[in-house]
């Protein structure tokens, strides 16, 4: 047990792989990362793919070619799909061994370091691909698990004194998502319209959100169809995550703020959702746990938690006009959640809801306790008390018709980096 720990430690925090593939130190696809995408190849041709550095992998191709079909669980090539729902389904002994397969792969001095036929026809150049929707997502939820944030608008829009209702610290609180308008990066999005009432108003008024936001997160992707009735414990929850993306879950303020009594959220926030195209896995991410903020007080049995839940994820968002530079407006960190994944998993299954192949749980605005690591509009301005002043001279108070946000998000240590690379999303004016 000793010696199997000390190797695993090894692993994990001190021994620098290198790949034959050259890639700057910065890269958020190192040798240690090895996401998993769905792309298309030269605009012909769809497939699974990988990447390092700035080269995307075929893993159709790949395949084909001999090099990852002898992983035990993998018998056909489902690599040649438009989603990774197939591949997914396999479960963590078999998306973990072909993750290892395909890092030894790339490894400096590899057989296929010297197979130029194959690295011909699998590798492509960034300009040659097109990521797609990784996943068919059968069901979204969003928790809302960062403490700051729900702190921030519980002072907003209720009580400063009170601002955390009092379920907040006994239960990780969501709600049901949409699904159908999750989609990937680089998607554009149209400006939602709606029913919003003005302060000064008696009955409300139809139009254009006039405070459009967004909302950094991050989602995981659950892995397995449990039956109705079956629930996920804590300790079991993380062999049911295939890993993680970045997610913009855009909303509409002043749609929220008049619609959302007694039952939440409807039509502010599911007009669009923006995921990152490369699914980082959790083991992946294994070196970069961190501690788990003290939760106070005491959770119930069914949500305790043994060991480093928590991910040290540096989140960034960028805000874009049109044809302008990119404004640095949020620095965050996955680590600040309250509530981690295992516990989302668990509390969501404990009534014995079922969770299914490709479901995105998404954490919930994650903003720190310092005014530069809000995770959105509403907090960075305070309800667009505060705008923020923009380098063009321009300010915001909300996101405004033709602005990109983008977001970006990786984890660093001992000279390992793993990324997320980014999710980006303009806003167009409304249809
Ligand atoms: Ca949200």
């Amino acid at each position: 047990m000793g010696f199997l720990f000390k190797i695993r430690k090894f692993q994990h925090n001190t021994f620098l792989m290198k790949s034959f593939v050259d890639y700057p130190q910065n890269s958020d696809f190192s040798i240690h990362n090895i996401p998993f995408g769905v792309a298309v190849f030269n605009k012909e041709y769809i497939a699974c793919a990988t990447r390092i550095g700035d080269i995307v992998v075929d893993l159709a191709t790949l395949f084909d070619y001999g090099y990852i079909d002898d992983v035990e669980g993998l018998q056909e090539n489902i690599f040649e799909a438009y989603t990774l729902n197939e591949f997914i389904e396999l479960g963590k002994p078999v998306t973990k061994a072909v993750r290892l397969k395909i890092q030894e792969v790339l490894l400096e001095g590899s057989k296929l370091a010297n197979d130029e036929k194959t690295i011909e026809e699998c590798f492509y150049n960034l300009d040659e691909v097109k990521m797609l929707m990784p996943l068919h997502i059968p069901n979204y939820t969003d928790f809302y698990s960062s403490i700051e944030h729900a702190t921030n608008v519980g002072k907003m829009f209720r009580d400063p004194e009170n601002a955390l209702l009092p379920n907040w610290k006994h239960l990780p609180v969501g709600y049901h998502g949409r699904a159908s308008s999750i989609v990937v990066s680089g998607t554009d999005i149209h400006r939602p319209k709606g029913q919003t009432k003005p302060a000064d108003a008696t009955s409300p008024v139809f139009g254009p959100t006039k405070q459009l936001d967004f909302e950094l997160e991050m989602g995981f992707v659950a892995n397995q169809n449990t039956e109705m009735g079956e629930s996920i414990s804590v300790s079991e929850a993380e062999d049911s995550i295939f890993g993680m993306v970045l997610f913009n879950d855009w909303s509409a303020r002043d749609i929220q703020a008049w619609e959302y009594v007694p039952l939440g959220p409807f039509l502010a926030k599911n007009f669009g959702s923006s995921i990152s195209p490369w699914i980082v896995t959790l083991e992946a991410l294994e070196p970069f746990r961190s501690v788990s903020p003290r939760q106070e007080p005491e959770v119930l049995d069914y949500l305790k938690f043994e060991g480093d839940k928590n991910f040290d994820i540096k989140l960034e968002v960028y805000l874009q006009p049109e044809n302008g530079a990119e404004n640095l407006i949020c620095r965050s960190n996955y680590k600040y959640m309250y509530w981690n994944m295992s516990q989302q998993l668990a509390h969501h299954t404990v009534n014995g809801c079922n969770v299914e192949v490709g479901d995105v749980y998404a954490s919930g605005t994650i903003s720190g306790t310092t005014e530069d690591s809000f995770g959105s509009m509403l907090e960075l301005t305070w309800r667009g008390q505060n705008p923020l002043q923009l380098s063009d001279g321009s300010e915001r108070k909300f996101i405004e018709d033709n602005d990109t946000i983008i977001m970006r998000g990786w984890a660093e240590k001992d000279g390992i980096r793993v990324g997320f690379g980014e999710v980006e999303g303009k806003i167009l004016p409304a249809r």
